[in-house]
């Protein structure tokens, strides 16, 4: 069974084939048109996917060797993300959907990240035991996830501001680094002192997040210290890296540690752009470790915005015959 995936929410246009559940392309044009506004442009964000989900699609079935009437189904991103982003994704896979007469599957994007694990390869094909719990940490949300099953998904933890991801961007972007900063921060971090600098936990009860108040932190430490010296950035980039990647490592790990249903699962996974970082991704080891619950980390490329995830999570609905009406719209926020 060949499945196409198509993902196109925010500023990726991407698209993937999985057989049977095995990853066979995973194709992704990132935009680079934001760079110079320092932040994704929506208007520039769609235009490009029209621009590039020709050639991604075309190139995803030409990796995995196969022929468009091979497909089984199209799964696509429905939401959430930028409007007139997904609605090139969907118009294109419904259009392709009705060319070839085959079912059309829609996907909830963050799902996808969820069960980005379930992206068999021909190395590596585990995947996590439901039920078990996931770390979303994105560009654009940060949940704590009961996973019970593929479609059973209980948030039992999210931001009340930023997400992680936007804490790591908007703090880089302060230090003047460029967009997305996440993976700079992530360098910068390797070489620096973590303990350097300290920057303000948020004290809210429960298991939700808050990132708002060390952006504040951050930005009154930086304007401090070029009080003194304006070369504070230069001189310190390195110590202020890894000191905000520290802090933001603690807040994850903080409120997931107080998370009741740790007793309920053997597994634990991470899943969406900011388990990339390296500092996340040893972090989390450590904590399932130290805990004895198996740790999920995803390979790096499946951790922002991809295709292959987006086929994966359609998989299992197009195995349980769960299609989407053609008159369905895509959606910026989750409703439901
Ligand atoms: P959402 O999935 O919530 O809609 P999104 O799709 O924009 O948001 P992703 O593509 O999952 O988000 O992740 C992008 C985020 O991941 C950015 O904020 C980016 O800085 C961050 N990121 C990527 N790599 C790293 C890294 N190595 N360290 C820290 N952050 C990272
Ligand atoms: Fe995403």
């Amino acid at each position: 069974i060949y499945i196409l995936g198509i993902e196109s929410s925010c500023d990726d246009t991407s698209a993937a084939v999985i057989c049977d559940g095995y990853l066979k392309s995973n194709v992704i044009a990132s935009q680079k048109v934001h760079e110079a506004f320092g932040g994704v442009v929506p208007e520039l964000a769609s235009r490009a996917h029209q621009q590039n989900i020709v050639p991604v699609v075309s190139e995803a079935l030409r990796q995995a060797g196969i022929e468009k009437k091979d497909l089984a189904a199209i799964a696509f991103t429905r939401g959430p993300g930028l409007l007139g982003s997904l609605l090139v994704g969907t118009s294109f896979a419904k259009g392709m959907a009705i060319g070839l007469g085959i079912p059309l599957v829609d996907v909830n994007h963050l799902h996808a990240h969820v069960l980005s694990h379930f992206i068999k390869t021909e190395e590596n094909d585990e995947v996590p035991e439901f039920p078990f719990l996931c770390l979303l940490i994105s560009g654009g949300n940060s949940q704590i996830v009961m996973v019970r099953s593929p479609y059973d998904m209980e948030i039992i933890g999210k931001t009340i501001d930023d997400a992680a991801g936007e804490a790591f961007d908007k703090c880089a972007k302060v230090m003047g680094l460029p967009y997305p900063g996440g993976p700079h921060i992530d360098r910068l971090a390797k070489i620096g002192d973590p303990k350097r600098f300290r920057f303000s936990k948020p004290h809210i009860p429960g298991l939700d997040y808050s990132f708002s108040g060390l952006k504040t932190s951050f930005l009154y430490t930086v304007r401090d210290g070029m009080k003194e010296d304006p070369a504070f950035i230069s001189n310190n980039q390195a110590d202020l890296a890894a000191s905000l990647q520290h802090t933001i490592i603690d807040i994850l790990t903080d409120k997931l540690a107080k998370t009741p249903q740790l007793k309920e699962v053997r597994h634990l996974a991470i899943g969406g752009g900011v388990s990339a970082n390296s500092g996340v991704r040893e972090a989390i080891q450590r904590f399932c470790d130290n805990r004895g619950i198996q740790a999920w980390i995803p390979p790096r490329a499946f951790t922002t915005d991809n295709a292959a995830m987006v086929a994966a999570a359609g998989y299992f609905k197009y195995l349980s015959n769960d299609f989407c009406d053609l008159s369905l719209p895509p959606y910026s926020r989750v409703t439901v």
